[in-house]
């Protein structure tokens, strides 16, 4: 994309505003509400490249994982498991707790703690620090929490330069687009689209190189450092015993993000707390596993306060903004195993439908299942009424989940509360009730399948792909069924139903 970003952030979840990055007139991470995600979800589909690199990306990392994890657990992988689902539960069943601990223990290290109730306060805050500290360029480390309050068009507004430091973010700041997976945000480019954007964004000669195009970010990017005088980051847990912020990288990024500038800001949903180091090293070990296939990641910075007097590098001022945004009501004791997530990713890469769609499709910061899931509890049921249901119910999420949450189960919690609700449209309320009703009794369900099996061959009788033989095998496709039908041959082909039935075939199997 070549267009100019407008900033048209508003706040609120008002119906039908839009809010957020807007590209060429399509907001990317707040698109207006409510969101329907077909038209976003066709154009993923009919991208072939996009869907290649995708599901190749998708594909590779969910086989590394499996296999990484295997070898590296075993049997014991579930225990493992187990484990990483009981500390997060256990933390979020004393959150109370554990928050007083890590702010007193935090606030001794020095460090000034911040409470914001939501997307405007954080971003509120954070914009003070800026102006009080006179900062005029910020170098930014990933955060899914300032994607979020959508931080970041905020303080370039107020005149603070803001670069973003991860590769991937970089790349996708270059090409005022949003990031479409939550550990690889640039999951739908290439190699070419990054050298296309390094050559008309910095100037830079055209190479298709991996490291001359590392080169080429590292040059550019060390400058920044080195005049920086802000630092954002966000934090992948807190340590409430110690008051620290933990933050994992692969690129040493968030170490000169944190460390460089005279102010550092973390930004931190009050999700992220763990008790004590020991528990932290568990989640470590789970999260670089299930994320990236990495026995730990690169890079593990765990930051108790700012810089000491006997120190000779961090900065002089530390803050954390930890955030709620909709979390405490998810914390209610029916929700709250969605609060364990830990931001690996690998749900998105297990996941049949992300791997179709990729991660813009679902209109929100958070995408994949577990997108599907918290961007309703966060922005509302009624402005995201088609997540819930982008889902096969599969369970591959479930499985791959470090911390075992139950997605699909929560899923189908949501599905059933917008029936309840009545956001389900009218006319397909009736037809499933009707097809309900229609289960529940034999011959009206032996009707509806007849009827439904002399439509489709009158089909595909029209259509000349009626194939005769065997009367109980399909014969033929069908690649263009009229109306509601169409949904389904718009994507894929369907065989036509055989002459006679799988029942027809039974009583003439069993006849005495
Ligand atoms: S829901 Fe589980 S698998 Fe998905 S991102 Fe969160 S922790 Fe990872």
């Amino acid at each position: 994309m070549s267009s100019t970003p407008s900033q048209s952030r508003t706040s609120g979840h008002d119906a039908g505003k839009p809010v957020g990055l807007s590209v060429n007139g399509h907001d990317l991470l707040f698109p207006p509400l409510p969101y329907d995600i077909h038209a976003r979800a066709d154009k993923a589909t009919a991208d072939k490249q996009l869907l290649d690199f995708v599901h190749v990306a998708t594909y590779r990392k969910d086989v590394t994982r499996k296999q990484v994890t295997s070898a590296a657990f075993g049997d014991r992988h579930g225990a493992f498991r187990d484990l990483g689902a009981a500390i997060k539960q256990h933390t979020l069943d004393h959150l109370d707790h554990y928050l007083e601990q890590f702010v007193d223990n935090a606030t001794a290290a020095g460090v000034k703690v911040h409470f914001a109730q939501n997307a405007e306060q954080a971003n509120a805050i954070c914009l003070d620090i800026a102006r009080r500290a006179g900062a005029k360029l910020c170098v930014k480390s990933k955060s899914m929490v300032t994607e979020e309050t959508q931080l970041l068009p905020q303080l370039e507004a107020m005149g603070v330069e803001t670069v973003e430091t991860d590769l991937g973010e970089f790349i996708i700041q270059l090409d005022h687009d949003a990031p479409s997976h939550i550990v690889t945000p640039m999951i739908h480019k290439n190699r070419q689209s990054v050298a296309r954007a390094f050559e008309r964004e910095l100037g830079a000669p055209y190479t298709e190189d991996p490291q001359e195009l590392t080169q080429i970010a590292r040059a550019h990017l060390r400058e920044k450092y080195r005049r920086a005088d802000l630092g954002i980051s966000g934090g992948n847990f807190l340590v409430a015993e110690t008051g620290s912020v933990v933050i994992c990288t692969n690129e040493g990024n968030g170490r000169f993000c944190t460390s460089a500038p005279r102010v550092h800001v973390a930004f931190v949903g009050i999700e992220k707390l763990v008790p004590t180091l020991e528990h932290l090293g568990v989640m470590l070990k789970l999260l670089a596993r299930t994320s990236t296939g990495q026995p730990l990641t690169v890079y593990t910075h765990v930051m108790t306060g700012p810089r000491r007097a006997h120190e000779h590098g961090g900065p002089d001022e530390m803050h954390v903004i930890l955030l709620d945004n909709g979390r405490t009501e998810i914390l209610k004791p029916e929700t709250r195993e969605m609060l364990r997530c830990i931001r690996c990713g690998a749900c998105l890469n297990a996941c049949p439908v992300y791997r179709k769609v990729g991660g813009h499709s679902y209109g929100a910061v958070y995408s994949g299942p577990i997108g599907a899931l918290i961007t309703p509890m966060f922005r509302g049921l009624a402005n995201y009424p088609d997540l819930p249901n982008a889902s096969s119910l599969c369970g591959a999420c479930y499985e791959a989940c470090p911390v075992k949450i139950n997605i699909p189960k929560y899923l189908i919690q949501l599905r059933a509360e917008m029936v309840s609700r009545r956001i389900t449209k009218w006319s397909d309320r009736m037809m499933y009730r009707m097809w309900a009703r229609s289960l529940g009794r034999g011959w009206t369900y032996r009707l509806g399948g007849w009827a439904q099996k002399l439509f489709f061959r009158w089909q595909a009788r029209v259509a000349g792909t009626l194939e005769s033989g065997d009367p109980y095998r399909a014969r033929g496709w069908l690649n263009d069924l009229p109306g509601a039908a169409g949904g389904w041959t718009s994507q894929r082909d369907m065989p036509t139903p055989p002459a006679r039935s799988f029942r027809q075939w039974w009583d003439e199997q069993n006849r005495p």
